[in-house]
């Protein structure tokens, strides 16, 4: 029996920092977390560097740098790690998108509505990955998403029409939002700025973005970097089915973590006509 623990523990051990470090990775992935931990990892350097060479004021300097920035990590910090915190122990938020009257139908339905009437939109949705650089961007709500709503900021009249929205947990966080333009020369020239920002958005962070374009009303979805075109509200509704679903399924799951990297920026399963 001790034979067989200590054959599995290294591998157990190997496994659990392997899924913490991916974990992280993917949490910090295209936010300011990057440059900090840059900065921690150059200093965790230095910091054996100095204790090899044997500079012992410098060492002692740094040691008590070193507890001074774990604090100061926490603080800098304390918005992510809340809400990582919060999205341990709940799974109401995917309910509440799925369900009927969920967030999910009052962005179709809204969407459906919009494609029809020929009105512009771009609504962006967070998922690992914070946005609240872009929600600041914008004008805050802090709202209910409700399919009136999003029709109302999107009325060509509003004042608040232009930009993109950004749906944050089960709240439309922020309107007028600016998100950035891919680089990307390969898409499409007859694609404008709005198709633009919803695909940079989703290059830099893992959130999916919905268009409705003024000029001919159809809806297209990216994600990572990628545009799927030409859905209709059901295209729609199964694309983000596909999405959310296997966003949640394979969060916890290696197999989802071994699919992540491998496929490296890629979703984990293609969307249909992707
Ligand atoms: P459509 O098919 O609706 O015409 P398009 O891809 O051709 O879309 P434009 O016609 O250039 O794009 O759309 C302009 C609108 O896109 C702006 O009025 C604004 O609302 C939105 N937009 C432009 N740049 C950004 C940006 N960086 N972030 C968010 N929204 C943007
Ligand atoms: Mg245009």
């Amino acid at each position: 029996m001790d034979y067989i623990f200590s054959f599995w523990k290294p591998i157990l051990e190997i496994l659990i920092i392997w899924w913490v470090l991916y974990a992280l990775f993917r949490l910090i992935q295209g936010t300011r977390a990057v440059q900090v931990m840059m900065g921690v990892i150059l200093f965790a350097l230095m910091f054996y560097l100095v204790r090899f060479i044997g500079l012992e004021t410098i060492n002692w300097v740094m040691e008590k740098l070193l507890a001074i920035g774990v604090i100061a990590l926490l603080i800098i910090f304390q918005p992510e790690l809340r809400r990582v915190l919060a999205r341990m122990g709940q799974n109401t938020l995917l309910r509440t998108f799925f369900q009927e009257g969920g967030i999910m139908d009052e962005v179709v339905k809204a969407c459906e509505v919009m494609s029809k009437k020929k009105i512009g939109a771009l609504i962006a949705i967070e998922r690992e990955v914070g946005l609240k650089n872009y929600v600041e961007s914008g004008v805050l709500i802090d709202a209910k998403v409700s399919s009136e709503l999003i029709l109302s900021i999107f009325f060509p009249k509003s004042p608040l029409h232009d930009g993109g929205i950004i749906i944050v947990e089960d709240k439309i966080a922020s309107c007028g939002s600016l998100f950035p333009l891919t680089q990307n020369v390969n898409i499409s020239k007859t694609l404008g700025t709005r198709h633009r920002a919803a695909i940079g958005l989703t290059e830099e962070t893992d959130a999916v973005s919905i268009v409705v374009s003024e000029e001919t009303g159809g809806i297209s979805v990216s994600v990572y970097g990628k545009l799927t075109r030409d859905l209709d509200a059901e295209g729609l509704r199964r694309v983000l089915k596909s999405l959310f679903k296997s966003n949640e399924k394979e969060r916890f799951s290696f197999l989802g973590l071994w699919r992540g990297i491998k496929n490296e920026g890629e979703p984990a399963n293609k969307q249909p006509g992707a």
